[in-house]
């Protein structure tokens, strides 16, 4: 008898096995379909090992018997060929092969299956040599290699959607299969695909399949990387899930490796863990989810996975969550939610589609001076013009564009607009000194900030004199030394700025000392204070006289009456800007304001 290469093969599978059956798995169909691979592989060692007794003893046993062995080792090579192209596609359709595939493959492997057993097969036996031949044998060759060539021809087809690392060790196995197959025809008395078999799946083992590369090495959780692709195949395969992310905050007491501890006592929960500290609770029936509570740590909870149709969508939506994320509250990310992403997310494309095709207007909203008794100036405010004429007004799209940068571009827009409106129709020489455009936080953190506006005003050839920036206070926390510098760079080329929404944040007086503006904006809830009771008044008074003291101009925001603008005048202010005179306006009804009311005012 000659099996010593069966027996050695036989001792390396039975530990992989072993070794395999004890490691932690997160249960991806890779996983899945590998355990099937070894499992077959066992078995088809087994039998290669048993027909050879069988054969070499055959005088003492049943033909049938013998021959039964020997077909449920021949058909088991053509099982594991077919097993290796199942792995092959475990990345592209998770083990969701689409439906004319399967049962292609699934009638070719029984017609292989049913033909080994029915076809005769012949048994040679000569001293230690033996092994099988006839119609049996060659039914089998034929099934391999159909399985062989169907998977390299895969492989070959679906080149860029299979793993790097999958694709070379399939073909390498394959390989190595093809070389046994040839071997063996050609030298029947050598044994070499059961062997070559075991050591295909060992290179599958260490290549692909070993776990360790799935966990986490400092929790032994499993790891980031699985978590996503056990998402994605739930996804695939139309598992609905329940998720809790549970997120570690700076003053958090709780060590990672305790709350792990407490983490695997939760029933039929897997545990990931990614490189930051964050761990993503997994529970496949979704009745058994539940929040942990464990001081420090905040959670985002997914009660339904189908709340989004795939992980790139729920990988970008809990993103968006962690954003908005309030230390120390829970978010619950339920379809109500989802609706809200998804309205940002075409929101956002709105932004990006009106700024391609020109839709984004800006209006002009008047600003009275009331030492001039005439509009001086003028607020620039955004809108995007929808298709259908109607308007979006930038609250519902500046707080988008901040969020994903888009507010760098439309905020260059708008200053392009709004200079090439003032010098194009000589604004200027009607009255108008300067007009004032909104910068946002981002904006104001951009080291290019001034360079940008100078080459926009270059490119308009307008004065810098002729626009007035309006920072908020928030920005010049934020990033104060940055926007200092961009202030003074274009300070220094004639440009002024304003504090916007004074009275709204801390209204430190302190931030109007220490920025050179020489506007301050009374928001227009600071404004309504002074006419609703007596303390705001004592306080506005007393603000307004400080910033006079500096030497500073006061802009009063939403003035919608004429008491208001009477109050206002009085307390001192020096422009009055609100509904009472005018809403914001599109350019041309700005222009024709303009010329009426300062033509009145006898200015022009
Ligand atoms: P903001 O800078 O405080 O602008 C003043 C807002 O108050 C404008 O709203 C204006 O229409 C409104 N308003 C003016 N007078 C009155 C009044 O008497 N009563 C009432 N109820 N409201 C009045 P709008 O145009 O909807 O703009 C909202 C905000 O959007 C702006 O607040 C500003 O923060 C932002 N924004 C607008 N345009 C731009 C822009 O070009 N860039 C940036 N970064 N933000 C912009
Ligand atoms: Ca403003
Ligand atoms: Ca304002």
């Amino acid at each position: 008898m000659n099996i010593t290469a069966q027996l050695c093969g036989l001792i390396i599978i039975g530990l992989l096995v072993g070794f395999y059956n004890r490691l932690r798995k997160v249960g991806t169909r890779s996983e899945i379909v590998f355990s099937w691979v070894l499992n077959m592989i066992l078995f088809c060692d087994a039998m290669d090992i048993l027909s050879i007794i069988g054969i070499t003893y055959r005088a003492y046993l049943p033909d049938l018997l013998v021959n039964f062995i020997c077909k449920l080792y021949i058909a088991s090579l053509v099982w594991i060929t077919c097993l290796g192209l199942n792995y092959s596609g475990v990345d592209i359709y998770h083990g969701r092969w689409p439906r004319r595939m399967a049962v292609l493959a699934q009638v070719f492997l029984s017609g292989i299956t049913i033909l080994i057993f029915a076809l005769p097969i012949h048994i040679y036996q000569e001293g230690r040599i033996a092994y099988t031949y006839g119609p049996s044998t060659i039914v089998t060759y034929a099934g391999a290699l159909g399985f062989i060539l169907a998977t390299t021809l895969f492989i070959l087809r679906h080149w860029n959607a299979i793993s790097p690392a999958r694709r070379k060790v399939v073909l390498l196995w394959m390989g190595i299969w093809m070389a046994a197959a040839l071997i063996q025809m050609l030298f029947p008395q050598i044994l070499a695909v059961s062997f070559a078999a075991v050591v295909g799946c060992t290179i599958m083992f260490i290549e692909l399949e070993n776990p360790e590369a799935s966990i986490d090495k400092s929790t032994g959780c499993f790891n980031v990387h699985s978590f996503w692709l056990y998402v994605q195949e739930q996804y695939q395969s139309g598992q609905a899930f329940a998720l809790v992310v549970l997120t570690q905050q700076p003053e958090a007491k709780i060590s990672v490796a305790a709350v792990v501890a407490l983490l695997e006592k939760l029933p039929n929960a897997r545990i990931f863990k990614n490189g930051g500290d964050e761990f993503f609770i997994l529970w496949n029936n979704r009745e058994e989810w539940k929040i942990p509570e464990i001081p420090g740590w905040d959670a985002i909870a997914v009660p339904d996975s189908r709340v989004v149709d795939g992980a790139t969508q729920l990988s970008s939506l809990l993103q968006y969550a962690a954003v908005f994320r309030i230390q120390g509250e829970t978010i619950v990310i339920d379809e109500k939610f989802a609706e809200e992403k998804r309205n940002r997310d075409s929101m956002e494309q709105e932004l990006k589609a009106a700024m391609e095709e020109d839709r984004v207007e800006v209006f002009y909203q008047p600003i009275y001076s009331l030492q001039n008794q005439s509009f001086t100036s003028a607020e620039a405010l955004v809108r995007i013009r929808r298709k259908d004429g109607s308007l979006i007004p930038p609250m519902q799209f500046v707080p988008i564009a901040e969020s994903t940068g888009l507010i760098q571009q439309l905020g260059r827009l708008v200053l392009q607009k709004t200079c090439r409106f003032i010098r194009e129709n000589d604004l200027l020489r009607q009255g108008i000194e300067y007009i004032e455009v909104n910068l946002s936080v981002k904006q104001c953190e951009d080291k290019q900030l001034a360079a940008e506006c100078m080459e926009i005003l270059d490119k308009e050839r307008l004065d810098a004199g002729a626009i007035n920036l309006e920072i908020t206070e928030t920005a010049s926390v934020r990033s104060e030394q940055i926007l200092l510098e961009n202030m003074q760079l274009l300070i220094d080329c004639g440009m002024s700025f304003s504090l916007d929404d004074f009275g709204t944040g801390r209204s430190n007086l302190n931030y109007i000392m220490n920025m050179p503006v020489s506007i301050v904006k009374f928001d227009r809830s600071f404004t309504q204070a002074y006419f609703t009771n007596e303390k705001a008044r004592a306080v506005l008074s007393g603000t307004i006289e400080t910033i006079k003291n500096l030497g500073l101009k006061i802009v009063a925001e939403g003035v919608e009456t004429e008491h208001e603008l009477n109050g206002m005048g009085d307390a001192g202010v020096d422009y009055i800007q609100g509904y009472y005179f005018s809403k914001p306006l599109p350019a041309f009804d700005f222009l024709d304001f303009i010329r009426e009311k300062n033509r009145v005012s006898g200015m022009v």
